[in-house]
């Protein structure tokens, strides 16, 4: 067998941050353009934005790696997210994915409008994904502890009137699990789904399975983001097996977060072999200087995941993704026929 199969091997993924994944010579050439405090040679630059490979694991090293002073106007915004969507699959073999991105991220610093901020992230997005004709959906952010939530269900009420949201499948809540806990944005979350999105929440990453609980209960989350700590309580296993409630887990984000001690001993294998619904993720490629194939690989040589068991992963991921009903079940075709094609050539 190839010692490429993991590369080639198509991939679904659902939980990757559009800011997490920037093209950093994009933000390079945008640091040197608006004379942002940078180191001025590229190498030393790249070091700057990523968490480095040798590093133990350290969540605010991890955090202090979003920096969000890049843009000076929307035609910033527009050139970082064009080309990061352009260049977002690093020989990763990405299939389908769902990309999240933060609107608040691109204009909170210098207090851009939201509408037309959000106007512009759609286009440069839409645009390279077309160009690209690469299959993949957007998720729609909101930060725990940018606003309070009633500030963004008045921006969301905005968004809706005022901007076409084609190609938004869902939203996300990320951000400080520790201060600021899930039901804090439950009206939000209502009014989300009252407009027929789904909900996927950060949960058990830092904090408690109780937090998992509540993404569920009151939140009404399809899909739990992380949620390592599901494995402290057996009866929430037992809960969201029944609900088919899916874990978006990334192990490497997890190793370099400290939500979990290493990536050998990794919850997935377990919850996997248990029929928990877990999918294997990112996160944030270019933060971690690792993309989705170091996960697979930590799956499969530190885990001991079969490859038989990789598809599976994937095939909980389309069963999880966010798409209608009919458009999971032509992925499916097409995604095993893929696969076929690329294990059987090994
Ligand atoms: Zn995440």
């Amino acid at each position: 067998m190839s010692s490429n199969i993991i590369q080639d091997l198509p991939k679904i993924e659902l939980h990757r941050h559009i800011e997490g994944s920037f093209h950093p010579p994009t933000l390079f050439q945008i640091a040197q353009k608006n004379r942002l405090d940078f180191p001025q040679e590229f190498e030393a630059f790249k070091e700057q934005l990523q968490f480095p490979k040798d590093s133990k694991p350290d969540f605010a090293l991890f955090l202090s790696k979003f920096y969000n002073k890049w843009y000076n106007d929307l035609d910033d915004v527009y050139t970082v997210v064009y080309n990061s969507f352009l260049n977002i699959d690093q020989n990763e073999n990405l299939f389908y994915s769902e990309i999240r991105f933060n609107p608040f991220h691109f204009c909170i610093n210098k207090g851009f409008d939201p509408v037309d901020t959000l106007k512009t992230f759609l286009m440069a997005a839409r645009s390279a994904i077309r160009e690209k004709q690469s299959h993949t959906k957007l998720l729609m952010t909101i930060n725990r502890g940018f606003y309070p939530e009633e500030r963004y269900m008045e921006v969301f009420k905005q968004f809706v009137d005022k901007v076409d949201l084609t190609g938004i499948i869902g939203i996300d809540l990320a951000g400080d699990e520790v201060n600021f806990p899930p039901e804090k944005f439950q009206h939000f979350f209502q009014l989300i789904q009252s407009h027929g999105l789904p909900a996927t929440i950060h949960a058990g990453e830092v904090t408690s399975a109780d937090q998992i609980w509540t993404a569920i209960d009151k939140l009404h989350a399809k899909r739990i983001g992380h949620g390592v700590k599901v494995t402290d309580d057996p009866n929430l296993i037992a809960y969201a097996k029944e609900k088919s409630i899916a874990f978006e887990m990334c192990p490497i984000s997890n190793y370099q977060t400290g939500a979990v001690p290493d990536t050998a001993n990794h919850p997935i294998r377990d919850l996997l072999r248990e029929g928990l619904c877990v999918t294997l993720n990112s996160d944030d490629p270019t933060v971690q200087n690792a993309t989705l194939v170091d996960d697979y690989n930590a799956c499969h040589h530190q885990m001991g995941l079969s490859i038989d068991e990789l598809k599976a992963l994937n095939l909980n991921s389309i069963q999880a993704s966010f798409l209608p009903p009919k458009e999971k079940i032509d992925l499916e075709k097409n995604f095993l026929q893929a696969w076929g094609k690329v294990t059987s050539a090994h």
